[in-house]
């Protein structure tokens, strides 16, 4: 039987995975603990029947992207229009367009690890060479060290994760603006990934202008509590916005995406008190693991890093896995041995995690 090959560089890759495993309390994947507000799925339903599904969807998604401007204009200064920003299926595919349009074959793109293992998967499958930038012990960004290796190695696309997937550390502002003059020097792009950025108390949005050469990118995954919507977005000049209108599909945005991402924006007050709450949360859950023999790293996420001093990570986390409590191995993962990480749930889970890990390590 004849079969076609797959790429030499793809055959070589191996895809994005993580265990799903059916346990009661799964903190593994980021998610958002609550399903979104019961007003919201109750208008859904009712405007899925004024969609008319025989039309393509808007092909620009005009009104959604009007509706994110207006919850973002306030962070950027001189604010934003639709014109300044791109939804598309996730937040994924917002990087994978940015990808496409500033990366490709011959391009170079630049990661800082450890950190979220799309961006070089994207770029890689986007035909582009990666350049890997290592992080300081407390997994910042050592903004000399990233300046003099941007300015040696030009990469077209450099990629800042902040809040940090997997470590939930947040870049300063002096970071994001020192990586940014460098990129500028090297005619490349800056993307801050800020999947996470309603968690921290810094957005780099308060960068984005029409001179600048950099984008912010965003989720409805975890904040608006709708990871199965696939609906992610991004902030930055309006000429980015252009050149990645050409790289997207035609009508690649479906017409109920759409729609319930505007009406996700209707429940504001709803998704900033969740935040809230789970903020708080973060407080309480760090403070216990302080008290543990773990090592842990402050986050501005809704995710704790930590290290069991006294035990290998793997088997940790098989024996809360044991207990019903699924968090996100991460220990044989480059630059992270034997760290685990934990997504904040509801009170009741995050305390079947605690006793559970507490038991584990005694
Ligand atoms: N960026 C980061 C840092 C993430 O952690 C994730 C999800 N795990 C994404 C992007 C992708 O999110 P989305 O669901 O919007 O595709």
């Amino acid at each position: 039987m004849s079969r076609p090959k797959v790429r030499d560089d793809v055959a070589l890759m191996e895809g994005y995975h993580s265990p799903q495993v059916n346990v009661a309390v799964r903190l593994n994947t980021n998610e958002a603990p609550e399903p979104p507000p019961a007003a919201f799925t109750e208008a859904l339903q009712a405007g899925l029947a004024s969609i008319e599904w025989h039309r393509y969807p808007d092909r620009s998604a005009v009104e959604l992207r009007s509706r994110i401007a207006e919850l973002e204009s306030h962070e950027v200064p001189g604010g934003i229009t639709a014109a300044n920003v791109l939804a598309a299926n996730g937040s994924n595919e917002v990087l994978q367009s940015l990808c496409l349009a500033y990366g490709g074959a011959g391009r170079r793109v630049l990661t800082f690890e450890p950190t979220y293992a799309m961006h070089s998967h994207i770029a890689k499958v986007c035909g582009s060479e990666v350049l890997v930038g290592t992080r300081a012990d407390d997994f910042t960004v050592d903004a000399p060290g990233a300046r003099r290796l941007i300015l040696t190695e030009r990469p077209a696309i450099t990629f800042l994760c902040s809040p940090n997937n997997p470590t939930g550390c947040l870049e300063p502002p002096e970071t994001v603006r020192a990586v940014l003059d460098a990129v500028e020097e090297v005619d490349g792009l800056l993307v801050v990934d800020e999947a996470y950025g309603q968690f921290s108390p810094w957005s780099a949005m308060s960068l984005v202008a029409e001179d600048r050469s950099i984008v912010v990118t965003r989720t409805y995954s975890k904040t608006w509590s709708a990871a199965a919507l696939r609906l992610g977005y991004l902030v930055g000049p309006t000429w980015l916005v252009d050149d990645l209108e050409t790289v997207v599909l035609p009508y690649h945005l479906d017409a109920m995406t759409q729609m319930a991402g505007l009406l996700a924006l209707d429940h504001l007050d709803d998704m900033r008190a969740r935040v809230a709450r789970l903020v708080e949360e973060r407080g309480r859950v760090e403070s216990e693991l302080v008290d543990m023999d773990v090592d842990v790293w402050p986050s501005a996420a809704n995710f704790i890093l930590f290290r069991p001093r006294a035990r290998d990570g793997s088997d940790v986390w098989a024996d809360m896995v044991e207990r019903s409590v699924l968090v996100r191995n991460c220990s044989s993962w480059p630059g992270l041995d034997g760290c685990l990480r934990v997504t904040l749930g509801t009170t009741a889970e995050d305390d079947e995690f605690l006793a559970a890990l507490s038991a584990v390590l005694s």
